[in-house]
C-alpha cells in the first residue's frame, strides 16, 4: 500500500522517496499546501500555551474562532458547536434538526456522503457502507425507508423532492445536502434546485441543512459553496457543516447553526471531550488568516477556469467533462470499464498526479487552494498520460 512519508506545500513524498504532486491533500484538507510556517507555529505555540481542555471549558481560541466562523458564514445569528471530524458534526446537525423540530423523518440525496458513524451512514447513499450495520438500524423491511427513516430522492430533482413534501411534509424534520456532491463524483448543485429546496422547507416547517465539510470553507472561492451557488444576498440554510479545510490538515469540523436552533442542545444534550481543542482551533484560526492574508479565495476561484482553458488548448478525448467550482474538480473519462477504473488511480501515480476517483469514472482534484496554473497544466497531462497508459 502507498505510504506517505513527507510533505511540503503542494507535494507529498512516498516512503520510498517518489515525489508526488498531491492533489489529495489529505481529502481535501491541506488547503494552504502542507506545513504552510503560519499554521505549523499557531498550533506548536497553542500547543506550549494550552493543549487541551475538554468540554467543560471555553478558551479564546475556540471563542475567536466561533466569532470568525460567524462573520463569514451564510448562517444568521451564528452559533457554533465544535467537533473534530465530518461525520461527527453531521451527527450534531442530525440530533439537531430531530430535537428542534419533533420529526422523525430526514430526507437526504443519492449519491449523498456524510461520513461513517452510524447516524451519519444512515443519511449516505451507497449501501455498501451501511449493510454490515441495517440490522441494528431498523432498516425498513418495505425499503420505503432505507434506514433509520431516512428517504433518499435523486439530486438535482427538485420535483422529486416537493413528492416526498407533499406525502410526508408533517413528519420531515430536514432535507441535507451538499452543495457540491463530492464523493458522488463531484456534481455542483444549480441555484434553481438549492432555493427551491429551501423554499420546501419553510413551506413544511423543516430545516435544511447543507454539508460543506468538502465543498466548504474557501473552495469555491466564497467561504460558503452555498453562497457561491445560491449569491450573497440570497436565502441562507439553518445548519451548516465544516471539517476537512477548516483545520488546514488538522483535525477539527462545526456544526453551525442559529441560536434559536442551537437552545435545543443546550448543556449536557450532547458533547464530545477533544471538539473545539485548543491547539485545533489555533489551526482552524491560522488557516482562515492565510487564505485571507494570501488572497486564497481567488486563487481557488480560479483553478476550474484555469484548468478548463488548459483543456481547450490539450484536448485529451478520453475526457468527457471537466466540471466543478473554484478548487473542486470533476475530470470525468467516460464511462470507464471496472478494469480501467480500478487501473487509473496507480496510473495517476506513476504519472506523478496522486487523485482519487469518486464515482468510479471521474478523476477528483482537491487541490491546496495555492496551487496555480503550473500546477493544473502538472495534473492536466498526467491524466492525459495515465489514460493513454490504461
Ligand atoms: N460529509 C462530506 C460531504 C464528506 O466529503 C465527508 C468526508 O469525505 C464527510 C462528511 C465525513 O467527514 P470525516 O471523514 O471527517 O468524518
Amino acid at each position: 500500500m502507498f505510504e506517505a512519508d513527507r510533505s511540503s506545500a503542494l507535494r507529498l513524498r512516498d516512503s520510498e522517496g517518489r515525489v508526488y504532486l498531491d492533489a489529495v491533500a489529505g481529502i481535501g484538507c491541506a488547503v494552504l499546501g502542507h506545513g504552510h510556517r503560519r499554521w505549523v507555529d499557531a498550533i506548536s505555540t497553542q500547543l506550549s500555551k494550552l493543549a487541551s481542555a475538554s468540554n467543560t471549558f471555553t478558551t479564546g481560541p475556540q471563542q475567536r474562532l466561533a466569532a470568525a466562523l460567524a462573520e463569514r458564514f451564510p448562517v444568521d445569528d451564528c452559533r457554533s458547536f465544535f467537533a473534530n471530524t465530518g461525520t461527527e458534526a453531521t451527527e450534531a446537525g442530525l440530533k439537531l434538526a430531530l430535537r428542534a423540530t419533533g420529526r422523525d423523518v430526514v430526507v437526504t440525496c443519492e449519491r449523498a456522503f456524510h461520513g461513517r458513524t452510524i447516524g451519519s451512514i444512515a443519511l449516505t447513499a451507497n449501501p455498501k457502507y451501511r449493510e454490515p450495520y441495517v440490522r441494528c438500524m431498523g432498516e425498513d423491511a418495505s425499503g420505503r425507508f432505507a434506514t433509520m427513516n431516512v428517504v433518499r430522492v435523486a439530486f438535482g430533482d427538485l420535483a422529486a423532492l416537493e413528492g416526498v413534501f407533499a406525502e410526508l411534509g408533517p413528519r420531515i424534520a430536514a432535507f441535507f445536502v451538499e452543495p457540491i456532491q463530492g464523493e458522488g463524483g463531484v456534481w455542483p448543485a444549480s441555484k434553481a434546485y438549492l432555493v427551491g429546496a429551501r423554499e420546501l422547507c419553510d413551506r413544511h416547517g423543516a430545516l435544511l441543512g447543507v454539508d460543506e465539510i468538502q465543498c466548504g470553507f474557501g473552495r469555491t472561492g466564497d467561504w460558503s459553496a452555498w453562497e457561491t451557488i445560491v449569491g450573497r444576498d440570497g436565502p441562507r440554510p439553518d445548519i451548516l457543516w465544516l471539517a476537512k479545510a477548516m483545520g488546514g490538515g488538522f483535525p477539527i469540523g462545526a456544526c453551525l447553526t442559529r441560536a434559536e436552533l442551537a437552545e435545543h442542545m443546550g448543556p449536557g444534550t450532547h458533547g464530545t471531550t477533544f471538539g473545539g481543542n485548543p491547539a485545533a482551533c489555533a489551526a482552524a484560526l491560522a488557516t482562515i488568516e492565510v487564505i485571507e492574508t494570501e488572497g486564497l479565495l481567488g486563487s481557488a476561484r480560479a483553478q476550474l477556469p484555469t484548468l478548463q482553458r488548459l483543456a481547450e488548448a490539450e484536448p485529451c478525448a478520453e475526457v468527457t467533462d471537466v466540471r466543478g467550482l473554484g478548487a473542486m474538480i470533476g475530470v470525468q473519462l467516460g464511462e470507464l470499464d471496472a478494469g480501467r477504473a480500478a487501473a487509473i488511480t496507480p496510473a495517476l501515480a506513476a504519472a506523478g498526479l496522486l487523485a482519487t476517483t469518486p464515482g468510479g469514472h471521474t478523476v477528483r482534484l482537491l487541490l491546496p487552494y495555492v496551487a496555480g496554473e503550473a500546477e493544473l497544466l502538472e495534473a492536466w497531462r498526467a491524466i492525459a498520460t495515465a489514460c493513454a497508459q490504461t
